[in-house]
């Protein structure tokens, strides 16, 4: 072909030769159709074809066009032959001979410059078309780049750019020269088809994404590693504007801080009553423990962003739907301090593993002498029950034979000594791999045998737990699990822990029997580490509701009161003897002469409070009856009655015996109302240990 266009032809035959050679290009281009067919096939069934162009086009005669088709036919065929007939996309790059194809990669060769090597001389390799394919195999090239992926078709522009990468290669090392057949020429075409269409994608100008360093956020669609965490918790605070402060509660067995984040300030006040408006208030404490199980990522996006959120002075118009301050979030800031450790596990984080670095399971490693039962022996770890998982199991290995040696890990003694300084009137620890608001007790007993221990103070650590589920939007209606070939059913989301699973030495089960505070486990996300980017990105949108209902509420429902010396108003101590609900634990009074009792909505709680100086035992005082009912449903508890309206805030007065008249105390509730009370409470039955359903509940405190 080649020959025939560079001939020196008459002016008439020019054009007719120019648009000859182009038809032949474009039809031989477009001929490979069918793979097997190869282009020969093409080239007769264009004969007719080609005919009519020359007609048309170059106005010669009839004779004159037969005679250059036959022609143009003849060569075309020749020059196929030669070339390796298959299809040439798949084609393999032939022999070296047909190698030559690579060195068209660079489209670029301009038609003029294609030296005319004759395309005939050139089937050097074998005549028949099939002897070609056969001759693929020999190739002792590094064929790999099969890229030669020949011409796909002629106007596709994807084909020229594809080409571009094998050009590097050393595609033409052997007779490059050779046979540079048809392919090479039929870009030359095309090339300028291509561009005009490639002109409409404009060229997307990106800036590249700012340093982490000086975007203080994450891509909440992927976990951000421990050095990123760490950064966002720092800028985090530092940009509070003193609202909150950031602490390492201790180290690794690896060596890195546990951090942990104090929203809010510990000695700031609150004045929650209204017969009493001077007298201030220490704010009540929340807590949330993130990512115990280091395989349990997805929920670090929600303690990050809730501490992003509340440290931020701009986040509550910010974040809150309209841009209308947030009640809750004012509510919670204004009234309690939020303690945050948003990664008690970083060695496991890090290493995308349930168990700290020395292979010990955190939430089995909280075993003390605070337990109600013995430490477990061997022989109890080995007892698998039936009917249970091998949650226990593990416990007692992990306490005595996988690592835990009996002793707390690092990791472990940090949280205890953090909780035993807080001392969170409420709070919980995070988890991944179901979706349940777990409540005390995870434990029973040390061989996991009875499944349902109910905590002293139930049914509200049940109660405790709906003010989580019932705030989520999927949580409440998760119903259950499937263990060990036992249906457990939860209750709106929520499960006492031991019923779902036995698992002796837990953080909650610790803080319950050593402190008598509540906590709950929450299970956040049914996977633990490979998750749904979606999820990852609405993890925080989706627990928010819930984590600030129960950090703004529960440290608050229920009796808050001051005890205070009636004369000189110094802060007392005092011991407090219950009387209802019976087996409640008592009311507990704290450093400062804080008295306070997280309480069941509907439920009256009664007792008598014996204050006592610990600074002069010499001084008696009278005792404190006291009686307080919080007026409202546990409907009204989840989500709709304000914080400060769930409380029985008082401050009782202690009168000194024998000193200045009767006063005695100031509560509030006047002496008949507490007969009524207590005349109602000896008609009441304890409540049932089971958590209920509020409706029910209520009912029946009726
Ligand atoms: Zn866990």
């Amino acid at each position: 072909m080649r020959r025939r266009c560079s001939g020196a032809p008459g002016r008439g035959q020019l054009v007719t030769l120019v648009v000859v050679c182009s038809a032949l290009l474009l039809r031989w281009a477009s001929a490979d159709t069918p793979p097997h067919e190869g282009p020969r096939e093409g080239v007769r069934l264009s004969d007719a074809w080609l005919e009519k162009a020359l007609l048309l086009a170059a106005g010669g005669s009839v004779e004159e066009a037969q005679s250059t088709t036959a022609a143009l036919t003849r060569a075309a065929a020749g020059d196929i032959a030669s070339p390796p007939p298959a299809g040439r996309r798949k084609r393999p790059p032939p022999p070296q001979a047909h190698s030559p194809p690579p060195p068209l990669l660079p489209p670029s060769p301009p038609p003029p410059s294609p030296t005319p090597p004759p395309a005939k001389a050139v089937p050097v390799p074998a005549p028949a078309g099939t002897a070609g394919k056969k001759k693929r195999p020999p190739p002792t090239f590094p064929l790999s780049p099969p890229p030669p992926s020949p011409p796909p078709s002629p106007p596709p522009q994807k084909g020229s750019r594809k080409r571009p990468p094998p050009p590097g290669v050393p595609p033409s090392p052997p007779g490059t020269p050779s046979p540079p057949r048809k392919p090479k020429r039929l870009r030359p075409p095309p090339p300028e088809l291509p561009l005009a269409p490639s002109p409409p994608p404009p060229p997307p100008p990106r800036p590249p994404p700012p340093p982490l360093q000086q975007e203080p956020d994450i891509d909440w669609a992927r976990y951000p590693s421990y050095a990123q965490l760490s950064e966002y918790l720092a800028l985090r605070v530092a940009g509070s504007l003193g609202r909150c402060s950031l602490a390492s509660a201790g180290k690794s067995v690896q060596g890195r801080d546990l951090w942990a984040v104090t929203i809010g300030d510990p000695s700031g006040v609150y004045y929650p009553d209204p017969a009493n408006p001077d007298v201030p208030f220490p704010k009540a404490r929340a807590a949330y423990i993130g990512v115990m199980h280091g395989d349990e990522k997805g929920h670090i996006s929600a303690v990050l962003r809730l501490i992003g959120e509340l440290c931020d002075p701009l986040s509550e118009p910010k974040f809150a739907p309209g841009g209308v301050q947030d009640a809750n979030v004012t509510d919670l800031l204004a009234s309690t301090v939020l303690y945050v450790l948003p990664l008690m596990n970083p060695d496991g984080y890090t290493a995308t593993q349930r168990y700290n670095a020395n292979g010990v399971d955190l939430n089995r490693n909280f075993l003390t002498s605070a337990f109600p039962f013995a430490t477990p022996t061997p022989a109890d770890g080995y007892a698998l029950q039936p009917g249970t998982s091998s949650a226990l199991y593990n416990a007692a290995a992990d306490w005595t034979d996988n690592g835990g040696g009996g002793s707390h890990e690092p990791e472990t003694l940090a949280v205890m000594s953090w909780l035993a300084a807080v001392r969170p009137h409420v709070s919980a620890d995070l988890h991944g791999g179901a979706m349940v608001a777990s409540y005390a007790l995870d434990a029973c007993d040390s061989r996991g045998e009875d499944l349902d221990c109910p905590s002293p103070e139930a049914p509200l650590p049940g109660y405790l737990a709906n003010v989580y589920s019932m705030n989520h939007p999927s949580m409440r209606f998760s119903w259950g699990e499937m263990q060990a070939s036992r249906q457990v059913a939860f209750f709106n989301g929520t499960t006492q822990g031991a019923t779902w699973y036995p698992a002796i030495g837990t953080i909650a089960d610790w803080l319950h029997h050593t402190y008598r505070r509540h906590m709950l486990t929450l299970e956040l996300h049914y996977y633990k580490y490979a998750m749904f980017t979606a999820d990852k990105l609405n993890m925080y949108a989706t627990n928010r509701a819930s984590m600030l209902r129960l950090a703004g509420v529960g440290g608050h429902m229920g009796l808050r009161a001051l005890l205070r010396d009636a004369t000189s108003g110094a802060p007392l101590a005092a011991t407090v003897t219950p009387q209802q609900p019976g087996g409640a634990w008592a009311p507990e009074v704290e450093n400062g002469g804080l008295v306070w009792k997280m309480a069941m909505p509907g439920v009256t709680y009664s007792g008598t409070i014996m204050p006592y100086d610990p600074a002069d035992t010499s001084v008696s005082y009278e005792p404190i009856p006291y009686s307080f009912v919080v007026p409202y449903s546990w409907d009204d508890v989840l989500a709709k009655v304000p914080r400060a309206n769930l409380a029985i805030a008082r401050v009782f007065r202690a009168v000194r015996v024998g000193g200045p008249a009767a006063q005695a105390s100031t509560a509030t509730a006047s002496p008949p109302q507490l007969q009524q009370q207590q005349q109602q409470q000896q008609q009441q039955s304890p409540p049932p240990n089971a958590p209920q359903p509020p409706a029910q509940q209520q009912q029946q405190q009726q």
